[in-house]
């Protein structure tokens, strides 16, 4: 009988004859393996004409989530979310929420910049869905803004847009859901009534995650 020498391999090796590597199990290695992913992503159009992947940026987990529409000119040079004006905005938005930008998270519903910032078409959020839909999952946030309709229409499925939705919570998932009106629109906008109400709107989340702690 032939017997096994000392540091000669014994047993079977581990994905002996296995072409397929073990899926990525800690939350970091998940993360990790989801953003080379996206980095790579040629699944829909948008690839063609960015300059960066936008993956998203903040914390993991996030207690808070924020939810955009797409990439601008400054988001896909820096390929870093909400760096432009409306970023401006929101970097305002969050402080005054008692909150630094890097202890949330800052995400987009298509993480390549649609030519002329136009509107993501449906096509495009849905192939770029299951990248958000697997952040979401390993952020685990207790709240989630949707800025804007196309956020609040990608990730609550509905058709109704941004003013009928704005300021009441809505669910994805069993976690609450408060759509509001993009800071780009605020800016456009820039009445005092647009402003408010998204005060108020984020007074709601704040008060939410100040109960829920
Ligand atoms: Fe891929 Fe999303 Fe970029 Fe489209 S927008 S190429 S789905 S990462």
């Amino acid at each position: 009988m032939r017997t096994v020498e000392a540091g000669e391999p014994s047993g079977t090796m581990p994905f002996a004859g296995d072409a397929t590597p073990p899926a990525p199990s800690s939350r970091e290695e998940r993360w990790a393996a989801l953003r080379q992913r996206a980095m790579a992503c040629t699944n829909c159009p948008l690839h063609r004409g960015r300059t960066n992947v936008v993956f998203g940026e903040g914390a993991c987990p996030a207690r808070l989530v924020f939810v955009g529409e797409g990439p601008g000119a400054d988001e896909d040079r820096t390929g870093r979310p909400f760096v432009g004006k409306a970023g401006q905005l929101l970097d305002k938005i969050i402080a005054a929420m008692g909150f630094k930008r890097e202890e949330v998270y800052i995400a987009n519903v298509v993480k390549c910049r649609p030519p002329e910032n136009r509107t993501p078409l449906p096509d495009e959020a849905a192939a770029c869905w299951p990248f958000l839909e697997e952040q979401l999952a390993l952020l685990e946030p207790s709240a989630i803004v949707a800025l804007g309709s196309p956020a609040a229409k990608t990730l609550l499925k509905t058709t109704s847009g941004i003013t009928q939705l704005r300021g009441r919570w809505q669910l994805y998932r069993g976690i609450r859901v408060m759509p509001t009106y993009h800071p780009a629109f605020v800016l456009r906008q820039y009445t005092q009534e647009i402003r408010g109400q998204v005060w108020s709107d984020m007074q709601q989340v704040m008060k939410f995650l100040k109960e829920s702690k």
